[in-house]
């Protein structure tokens, strides 16, 4: 019997620290996972078609395509159980996963965090508030969508979009027909234009029995479209405050997640919450919980996923995240010469304009 399974023997009362936690993708996500879990003395091995990813300097890897069932099969006999880094994982790798290993989240969380058009409708389903928007499958399916939606809107392809990728902006007496054939016929939803107060996130953990715990809100500023700053805590009233962690306990009940639920929202300038998206896994928002938080957001996966008694989510201090993207990682010196600034840098070689290649946390 193989260390992997002789771990998987406990699997009733959760994975004990000694088991392997597989992570599908290798980006800083599952670095910083990675590096959580040895912290609590698990090993990770990171499937990742990239054999330089970042995590794969601190784990070991399979190196394979997501569509590779052999090299998910040689993966899965070495761990205890699975979770995900990165959203766009084919959901036929997770189900085959699931048949030899637990995979946390499932298959049924990820197809929903995969399109546009099935999260919005489970949110609305589950009570939340989203932007109004509309699918468009097809050129005739514009005229309704404008019509339902008025414009200025904002489109998006239904999947495959991060980052402000695969998005436009549509201004009255724009072209929506093009935007559409640009984005290449693919599906696409038409959201409504939100005049935002700011933009928040709330990242929720829980485990498979149920038992949750949800990090305080924080407050985000994006330039570029591109995540820029993560204010901890938000700074809103009390009442706000509540009302956003309420929204992501109830998406993550909702969507039965096991692990993490990031959720990210727009407070209107009527004091309105609506979800923007939500994503099952660390997300970039939560990076300040590494430094300014009882326990990481990445701490608090693997206790998740492991079916651990999930940690304190308690604030240790207000604190700023800035993201280092492209060149920016080059100020790392000058960073480190404030002794308060925490700086993690993720070991990319290559500084492309807009990439993520570290952060730093600073108490406010
Ligand atoms: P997303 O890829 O959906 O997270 O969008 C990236 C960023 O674009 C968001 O963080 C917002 O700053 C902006 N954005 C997206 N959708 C809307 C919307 N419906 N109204 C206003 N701003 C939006």
């Amino acid at each position: 019997m193989t260390d992997a399974s002789l771990a998987r023997q406990t699997m009733k009362d959760g994975i004990r620290p000694g088991g392997v936690i597989g992570i599908l993708g290798g980006g800083q996500l599952g670095r910083m996972t990675a590096l959580a879990a040895a912290e609590l003395g698990y090993r990770t091995v990171i499937f990742d078609p990239d054999a330089n990813c970042p995590a794969g300097h601190v784990a070991e890897t399979v190196t394979a395509a997501y569509t590779d069932r052999d090299a998910l099969d040689r993966f899965s006999a070495k761990v205890d159980v699975v979770t995900l880094e990165f959203e766009n994982v084919p959901v036929e790798a997770l189900t085959h996963l699931a048949q030899t290993v637990p995979v946390r989240p499932g298959a049924t969380v990820l197809s929903a965090a995969q399109d546009r058009a099935v999260e919005k409708t489970f949110l609305n389903d589950a009570g939340i508030e989203t932007a109004p928007w509309a699918t468009i499958e097809t050129p005739a399916d514009i005229d309704a969508a404008v019509a339902k939606i008025g414009l200025p809107a904002v489109l998006k392809t239904s999947r495959l979009g991060y980052d402000g990728k695969g998005q436009a902006m549509i201004q009255p007496g724009d072209d929506v027909r093009a935007a559409f054939e640009r984005f290449g016929r693919v599906p696409c939803v038409l959201e409504g234009l939100i005049d935002f107060e700011c933009e928040l996130s709330v990242i929720a953990a829980r485990r498979d029995d149920g038992a949750s715990a949800v990090f305080p809100p924080v407050m985000n500023e994006h330039r570029d479209h591109i995540l820029y700053k993560t204010h901890a805590p938000a700074g809103l009233p009390d009442a706000v405050e509540q009302e956003a962690v309420e929204i992501a306990r109830k998406a993550t009940e909702g969507l039965s997640v096991t692990g993490l639920l990031a959720v990210e929202m727009f407070l209107t300038k009527q004091g309105t919450l609506l979800v923007n998206e939500v994503a099952p896994r660390p997300h970039n928002s939560g990076h300040w919980t590494m430094d300014a938080c009882a326990t990481s957001q990445f701490q608090q996966l693997v206790r998740a996923v492991c079916g651990l008694p999930l940690g304190s989510t308690d604030i240790l201090y207000p604190a700023v995240m800035t993201n280092l993207l492209g060149d920016e990682c080059e100020e790392w010196s000058e960073i480190l010469s404030d002794p308060r600034a925490k700086l993690h840098l993720y070991g990319k070689s290559e500084a492309r304009p807009g990439r993520k290649m570290g952060h730093v946390n600073r108490p406010k």
